[in-house]
């Protein structure tokens, strides 16, 4: 009787291991997350500071673009002038 309690048991634990075994879910392999998505279409750069801006609200000016009419008057009289 004990000798069978014991092999019920056993074979218990061998479906219980199998059973884990099958039910454990490959883990799919997650896409690796971009380490840096490229600036949307519409952004802009200042060439001045290097600010990031949406290209509406760009200043365009000689050299690039700008983030304020400060920053396009800095750089055009740093760069504009004296070649
Ligand atoms: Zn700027």
């Amino acid at each position: 009787m004990l000798k069978f309690l014991f092999l019920i048991l056993l074979l218990g634990l061998v479906f219980f291991l199998l059973g884990v075994k099958h039910s454990r879910p490959a883990q799919p392999k997650k896409a690796a997350p971009e380490p840096r998505p490229p600036l949307p279409k519409d952004m802009s750069t200042c060439a001045q500071c290097g600010l990031h801006l949406p290209a509406d609200e760009a200043l365009p000016g000689r050299g690039g673009v700008f983030c304020s009419a400060a920053h396009r008057s800095a750089y055009e009289s740093e760069h504009g002038g004296a070649a």
